[in-house]
């Protein structure tokens, strides 16, 4: 336990677990009652799931979400014990091992709600269950217009404990888009079934991080906050009405100085030359860390509190950095995102740069990439 910690490369992605505790809580008042199902799939947004999922668990969120079986069940490994619903669709032959690790399944057809009841009936357990109806993206659930015979059929069940109802939304990045409230009107037909069949409701869940900042209507008995949690906004078109922190920043070094000579290109592809002399320096870290290749020439980084373009195509270790006729030396602090004197590179800008959504840059940074935590501005032990 007290040996150093082993730091196998300079590249490192450190995550900000304060950001963490302090987005919570701005989400929390956002949504003032309505209980917290901190979504947490792919890795946690790429931040690392065991420990995200720990820190979770002191701020006392009440349940957990995961896209994946196997992302539920290392959870339940890592030793965590609270409700975890796995979003996704499931296969018959899963449905054992949700009931062997105490998993809540989404049940998003009247043939998987009949499997779940058998299996469940097998292994004399009860299966804790969330309908899922579709509102409108067309991904999984029941659709809404056809809801009342699976709600009633879920409410037949022996085997199965019926613990919430949700839809997902698929505009709500976006404030101005008229498909949050016509989503948000399937939705509220489908819970009238409850009233009209005169059967409890249950746990109503329906807002993710774009529903949250933008459709107060949406937000019910719980909300499923995703990106925000990690302090990045949806989308350019979302308000920023929240001061969110990111929770990611990730440093490299200088691990090589040159001189390049006029008119020589630059890394695979010979994409990129100066007409004049300049000096550039080598960081190692490529796309296959998650650093994506759509950066070649369009990305930026930052040394000695300046921002630098990459030249040349991304490698899968390393890239190349033009600094002009600037210095650095080797072992320079290089910040690939976050801040830097008073400069700075957000996830946000490299999603613009690589054609893509912020969702996809966090979540390709893989685990070759080494993660450390911090927490009251401390470095905490490796947690997973
Ligand atoms: C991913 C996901 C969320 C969270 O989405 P964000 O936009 O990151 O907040 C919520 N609900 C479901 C069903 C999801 O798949």
């Amino acid at each position: 336990m007290n040996e150093m910690p082993l730091t196998p490369r300079p590249t490192i992605a450190s995550v900000n677990l304060d950001h963490l505790t302090h987005n919570l809580e701005l989400i929390r008042q956002c949504a003032n009652g309505s209980k917290v199902m901190a979504i947490v799939k792919a890795n946690a947004y790429g931040h690392g799931l065991v420990p995200v999922v720990q820190h979770l668990v002191k701020l006392g969120v009440e349940q957990v979400g995961v896209a994946f079986l196997e992302e539920g069940i290392t959870l339940r490994r890592a030793g965590l014990k609270l409700p975890i619903l796995v979003l996704g669709g499931i296969l018959h032959s899963q449905i054992h091992h949700f009931l062997d690790f105490d998993l809540e399944l989404t049940v998003s057809s009247i043939a998987k709600l009949r499997q779940v009841e058998a299996v469940a009936a097998t292994k004399q357990k009860q299966a804790v269950i969330h309908l899922k109806v579709d509102t409108g993206m067309e991904r999984i659930g029941v659709h809404s217009y056809s809801a009342k015979p699976f709600i009633e059929a879920a409410l037949q069940t022996q085997h199965c404990t019926l613990k919430g109802i949700y839809s997902h939304l698929a505009c709500a990045d976006d404030p101005s888009s008229p498909m949050t409230m016509e989503q948000i009107a399937r939705f509220e037909q489908t819970l009238s079934y409850f009233d009209q069949i005169g059967a409890p409701m249950p746990l109503r869940h329906l807002a993710n991080s774009g529903g949250i900042l933008h459709f107060p209507e949406s937000h019910y008995d719980f909300i499923r906050p995703g990106i925000i949690l990690y302090g990045i906004y949806p989308d350019p078109a979302s308000r920023r009405i929240l001061d969110l922190k990111p929770l990611l920043t990730l440093t490299s070094k200088v691990v090589y100085f040159k001189v390049v000579q006029p008119n020589c290109p630059i890394s695979y592809g010979a994409t990129w030359r100066s007409d004049h002399m300049i000096r550039v320096v080598t960081v190692p870290i490529g796309y296959g860390d998650g650093y994506r290749r759509a950066l070649s020439n369009r990305g930026s980084v930052l040394i000695r509190g300046k921002r630098y373009p990459i030249v040349g195509r991304v490698c899968m270790d390393q890239f190349m950095v033009n600094i002009e006729w600037d210095s650095a030396y080797n072992g320079d602090e290089i910040v690939l995102v976050g801040k830097q004197g008073n400069a700075s590179v957000t996830v946000e800008e490299m999603a613009e740069w690589a054609d893509t959504i912020p969702y996809e840059i966090l979540t390709g940074f893989n685990n070759r990439l080494p993660r450390i935590y911090l927490e009251n501005d401390q470095i905490i032990p490796e947690l997973s």
